[in-house]
């Protein structure tokens, strides 16, 4: 099953994608995570990336295409995949049609996460994620030790870049701009689009995202 995940910065699709790919027993490819983990070794990726995601600017599609169509080629994706953060531009949306269709799969679930900007504000200040495995967390501070990481040596708990205040701003009018109108392409293009209500308890919201697909 190949799932796009589309939803507002803090909606909560990377931790509800990491819960949707362990169900359906397929990776999850966040374009974030290999943005950050670019950015951390230095590589070409990681050094053209990094202005426009420190702003909490969208990167450049070309390079996002990029990492797409390597992640989708990989041969552990033939049970399906994931797709946290992308799409996130209508030429995204194109540009993934295009390469699942040159591999002769086809996109089985658009999931629309839904919910208010307060919230998301709120979400993403309180906000540290763990260095080394991502993981996000809310109300934990800073410097502590994240002592459940599956990554060795284990990360400590950091603060996001682009989750400052002004970064933060910046990513919620870019997703009015340019992401909203992704969800009006799959609505005239028949994309297979279920909003999912992204208020509430992690387990609530996970119940309505297994119902969406198909699990019991
Ligand atoms: P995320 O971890 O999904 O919140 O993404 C963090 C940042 O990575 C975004 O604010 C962008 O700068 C960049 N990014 C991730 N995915 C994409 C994408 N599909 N298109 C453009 N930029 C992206």
């Amino acid at each position: 099953m190949i799932v796009v995940l589309l939803g507002p910065p803090g909606c909560g699709k990377g931790t509800q994608g990491e819960r949707l790919a362990a169900a359906l027993g397929v990776p999850k490819i966040s374009t974030g995570d290999v943005i950050r983990a670019a950015m951390k070794a230095g590589t070409p990726l990681g050094l053209k990336a990094k202005s426009y995601y420190d702003r909490g600017d969208l990167v450049p599609d070309d390079l996002i295409m990029e990492i797409i169509k390597g992640a989708l080629a990989a041969p552990e994706q033939g049970k399906g995949a994931i797709l946290d953060g992308v799409v996130r531009t209508v030429p995204q949306a194109e540009g993934l049609a295009g390469v699942l269709a040159s591999l002769g799969r086809k996109l089985d679930l658009v999931l629309l996460f839904e919910i208010a900007d307060e919230e998301l504000v709120g979400r993403l200040s309180a906000r540290t994620v763990c260095e080394a495995c991502q993981s996000p967390f809310m109300g934990r501070q800073p410097g502590q030790l994240h002592a459940d990481c599956a990554k060795e040596p284990k990360g400590h708990l950091v603060r996001r870049k682009d989750d400052e205040p002004e970064a933060i701003r910046n990513r919620l009018k870019v997703y009015q701009a340019q992401t909203a109108p992704v969800v009006a392409w799959y609505k005239a293009n028949n994309g297979p689009l279920t909003a999912i209500d992204a208020l509430g308890t992690v387990d609530g919201v996970t119940a309505r995202v297994r119902a969406a697909a198909g699990l019991s």
